[in-house]
């Protein structure tokens, strides 16, 4: 594949930065932020880099529409919608029924960029990766390009090897990066080239056996470098919060100036303070964190605060 082919025009400013904190101070530990979330204001973070090569492979095999799957609040989703309008690419996105939610910030934001949603029940969703479903979505809609949900691919995976193009995975005694799928997780496994140093992966959700093996098998089984899941900090699973949570994401913000959102970036660094304050991080240890985007999710956060209210 001819990785010259710029299919998202979007130049890319994800600068390294050095966290300041006098709780860091006082514990010793360097803490850096990697962030991705500057990279664009709609496509940010992980799912630019996860869809780059997946949208140039559609367009290589000449495909004039991707579909793809996700929930209602789903960053993926987001950025897809975008990413296939600038790439002139016709959208599908394929939902899971949320009926609270069909208006909110996030579907509204996919529908305007041209995307077509497509709502389908929790049981039926659960059939997205099954080859006969995909079948019968190609009658629905035509031929399409298949993205899977959260870009869990080889090609979404292929963008997360970039995510430390630059800069040297040596310099940092750890690196940390949340996860969903894991495929990002697994990106800067298969790039990093430091013998020394420890990636560690933050799940969100409860399944961490899944995100296991999706690493493994993104991996071809083939490992070298020293990683390791870290799942003291689901919060009791996807997108479920609690009031430390977001005090601590509200604090570190007016502190530092860095946004995060709640359901990814906010409990990896929770969970990265924790292990701190314990110090199951030493004294000594530089700290390297991917901010992998995630904001436009704070809206939907919002969305269903107000609607409870
Ligand atoms: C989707 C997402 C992740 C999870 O990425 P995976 O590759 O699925 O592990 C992490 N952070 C943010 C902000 C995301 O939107």
């Amino acid at each position: 594949m001819d990785k010259n082919i710029e299919i998202l025009p979007i130049s890319i400013f994800a600068p390294i930065i050095e966290i300041e904190d006098s709780f860091l101070t006082q514990k010793g530990v360097r803490l850096f932020l990697k962030r991705e979330d500057l990279i664009h204001e709609h496509i940010s973070g992980n799912k630019w880099r996860k869809l780059k090569y997946n949208l140039q492979k559609a367009k290589e095999e000449n495909h004039s529409r991707i579909l793809t799957f996700g929930g209602a609040f789903s960053n993926h989703i987001a950025a897809t919608a975008y990413a296939a309008k600038v790439a002139h690419i016709e959208s599908i996105g394929i939902i899971r029924g949320e009926e609270n939610a069909i208006n909110n910030p996030t579907l509204q934001f996919a529908r305007e960029q041209g995307m077509k949603l497509h709502f389908i029940s929790r049981s039926l969703y659960r059939e997205k990766n099954n080859a006969s479903y995909q079948e019968a979505l190609k009658k629905d809609f035509g031929p399409f390009f298949l993205v899977p949900e959260g870009g869990a691919n080889a090609y979404g995976m292929m963008g997360c090897c970039e995510i430390m193009n630059g800069y040297k995975e040596s310099d940092f005694d750890i690196i940390c990066c949340a996860c969903g799928t894991g495929t990002t997780l697994s990106g800067i496994i298969h790039a990093n080239t430091s013998k020394n140093t420890h990636i560690i992966g933050f799940p969100v959700l409860l399944d961490e056996k899944s995100i296991q093996e999706n690493i493994i098998l993104l991996n071809n089984n083939q490992i070298k470098s020293k990683w390791s899941l870290q799942a003291n900090y689901t919060f009791g699973g996807y997108s479920k919060t609690n009031s430390a949570l977001i005090h601590f994401i509200q604090s570190f913000t007016a502190k530092t100036g860095v946004p995060l959102d709640y359901i990814y970036t906010g409990k990896m660094l929770y969970g990265i303070y924790d292990m701190i304050e314990k110090e199951e991080i030493k004294r000594g240890t530089k700290v390297l964190a991917i901010h992998t985007g995630g904001l436009q999710g704070n809206l939907g956060f919002s969305y269903l605060k107000q609607k409870k209210e």
